[in-house]
C-alpha cells in the first residue's frame, strides 16, 4: 500500500510545533478538497481490491473513486453470497479479485464476477460455510478513497474462549487451557478460585481443622494461585497498517510478532495463559478488542503498538494508561487520537454493533482500574528501560479507547518509534523483539507478585 509518513490528522488535537501543524493541515486540506473535484457521470473506477482472510471473519474490500450502492443476499444449498454493485462495469481490477481468494480462506471457496445488467456487476461468492455478511461503505480517510467492504462472519459465531481451547487441543496433557476448560466444565458454578469470604474486623481466621485424607484427584486444588489470563492486543491489522517506517516496516506486522513472542512466554508459565485479540492480519475494531478481553475474563490487557512522529529523531518507549479525563500531555492526547483513528482507517460498520454496550464501555472507567494500570505500567517501564531508552520516564495517561475496560487493568505499550530509523531497525530484529517480549513478561510477573490477583466479584457470584 501507499507509504504514509504521517499519521492521519486527528480532530482538534494538533501538536504545537509549526511544521507539524502545517503538515497536518495540508493533509486535512487534501481530504477536504477531494470530494469537491467535479466527477463526470461515468462508471466508477476500481482502484484496488483486497482480501483479508482470517478465522474470525474474511474481509473483502473494493476501493473506488466514488461511493457505490450495493445490495446483497445469501443462498443455501450450497451456501452463496450474492452482491450486486450498482454503477460499476467489469474491469481488470475486479477480475483481479477472483485471483485474490486464497485456497485457505475459511469462508470463501471461490468467486465469480459478471456484468449482471448494464451498470450492475454481480459478485457471487461460493462459500465453505454459512455466513452472516455485513456489507457497508466507508468514506475516504488517510490513504484510502471510498471503500465498499464485505465482512463475511460465520453464521454461528465462535466463542473466543472455545476458539483458543480448540486451537490448543492436542497431545499436551498438561495444557493450562485444557485444565481451565476442565475446571469450567467440572464446576461451572463454583469456580475453585472463588475467594474466601472476607473476615470481619477483628475476626481471627478459623484454626485449620484436621480433615480426613481425601483421595487425591487429578484436580487443581493444590495450586496456590488461580490461572491468570493475559489479553494481548496487537494494534491495527488488516486494512489498518498502523504506522509505517522508512524502510517499509509496518506497525501491524511487528506488533503481532512481538505479541506472539510474549504469548509463548506467558503460556510457558504454569499459572498463566495468554489470549490474543487478533492472531493474524485482519482488522479488529477497538471496542471489540475490549469486549474480547472481557469475554475471556482477562486479568490484564496489554495493547502493543509502535510509535510514529513527524520528526524521525523522536525515539524511546512509552507506556500509557487510561486517563479519567484529559491527558497528561498534549502529545499523549495526540497519540490517543492517532490510535483511536484506527477504527476509521481499519473500517468499522458502526450500524452493526450494540451502541449501548459500546457507550457503557466508553463511559465507564473506574479509578481502581486506572490505579492498577499505572502500577502495571511502572513495572513495564522499569523493565523496558533496560533494553531501550524511554520516551517518558513515567506512565502517561490519555483517552485510548482500547484501554476502557472498566474492570481490567489495561496498558498500551508503544514499544519504540517505528518512524525513527534506528528504532525501526531494532523493531525489525528478532533478537530485539524477543528482548521486548522478555521485558514485558518480567513486568507482568513483577506486577502480579507485588499485587497478588484477587478473586473477582464475578467469580464469587459464580
Ligand atoms: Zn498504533
Amino acid at each position: 500500500m501507499v507509504e504514509r509518513d504521517c499519521p492521519p490528522a486527528p480532530g482538534g488535537a494538533l501538536p504545537s510545533e509549526g511544521a507539524t501543524r502545517r503538515r497536518l493541515i495540508s493533509v486535512a486540506a487534501t481530504l477536504l478538497v477531494l470530494p469537491v473535484i467535479p466527477r463526470l457521470a461515468q462508471a466508477a473506477t476500481i482502484l484496488a481490491v483486497r482480501t483479508w482472510p482470517a478465522d474470525e471473519y474474511t474481509r473483502v474490500t473494493l476501493e473506488l473513486d466514488s461511493e457505490l450502492k450495493a445490495e446483497h443476499f445469501t443462498l443455501e444449498n450450497p451456501h452463496r453470497l450474492v452482491v450486486d454493485i450498482e454503477g460499476l462495469t467489469l474491469s481488470p481490477a475486479l477480475n483481479d479479485l477472483v485471483s485474490k481468494v486464497r485456497p485457505d480462506d475459511p469462508y470463501i471457496q471461490s468467486l465469480r464476477v459478471a456484468q449482471n445488467r448494464p451498470n450492475v456487476v454481480r459478485m457471487v461468492f461460493d462459500l465453505k460455510q454459512a455466513v452472516a455478511p455485513q456489507v457497508f461503505t466507508l468514506k475516504p480517510v488517510a490513504d484510502y478513497q471510498y471503500r465498499l467492504v464485505l465482512d463475511l462472519y460465520p453464521k454461528i459465531a465462535q466463542d473466543p474462549l472455545v476458539a483458543i481451547l480448540n486451537k490448543q487441543s492436542g497431545p499436551d496433557v498438561d495444557d493450562p487451557l485444557a485444565r481451565i476448560l476442565e475446571d469450567i466444565q467440572r464446576n461451572p458454578v463454583t469456580r475453585q478460585d472463588a475467594p474466601e469470604p472476607p473476615l470481619a474486623r477483628g475476626q481471627q481466621p478459623a484454626p485449620a481443622l484436621p480433615t480426613p485424607p481425601k483421595p487425591s484427584a487429578p484436580s487443581t486444588a493444590g495450586r496456590k494461585r488461580r490461572m491468570l489470563t493475559i489479553a494481548l492486543d496487537p494494534g491495527h491489522g488488516g486494512e489498518d497498517p498502523g504506522a509505517i517506517g522508512n524502510s517499509g516496516l509496518r506497525e501491524k506486522d511487528v506488533v503481532l510478532r512481538i505479541a506472539r513472542r510474549l504469548k509463548s512466554l506467558i503460556d510457558s508459565q504454569p499459572d498463566m495463559r495468554a489470549y490474543l485479540t487478533r492472531d493474524d492480519d485482519y482488522f479488529v475494531p477497538l471496542h471489540v478488542r475490549v469486549q474480547k478481553a472481557r469475554r475471556v475474563r482477562a486479568d490484564l490487557f496489554i495493547s502493543i503498538h509502535a510509535d510514529a512522529w513527524i520528526k524521525p529523531s523522536a525515539n524511546g518507549s512509552s507506556v500509557f494508561a487510561l486517563s479519567q479525563r484529559g491527558a497528561s500531555s498534549a502529545q499523549a492526547r495526540w497519540m490517543a487520537d492517532k490510535e483511536n483513528a484506527a477504527d476509521l482507517i481499519g473500517g468499522v460498520n458502526l450500524g452493526s454493533h450494540d451502541r449501548q454496550v459500546a457507550k457503557v464501555l466508553l463511559d465507564l472507567s473506574t479509578t481502581a482500574q486506572i490505579n492498577d494500570s499505572l502500577k502495571v505500567g511502572s513495572a513495564f517501564l522499569d523493565e523496558i528501560k533496560k533494553i531501550n531508552r524511554l520516551h517518558k520516564n513515567s506512565v502517561e495517561q490519555a483517552g485510548f479507547a482500547v484501554l476502557k475496560a472498566p474492570d481490567i487493568p489495561s496498558i498500551l505499550v508503544e514499544t519504540a518509534f517505528i518512524s525513527n530509523p534506528q528504532e525501526e531497525a531494532l523493531l525489525r530484529s528478532t533478537s530485539h523483539q524477543e528482548k521486548l517480549a522478555q521485558a514485558m513478561m518480567t513486568g507482568i510477573q513483577r506486577y502480579f507478585t507485588a499485587n497478588p490477583p484477587l478473586a473477582r466479584i464475578a467469580d464469587a457470584a459464580g
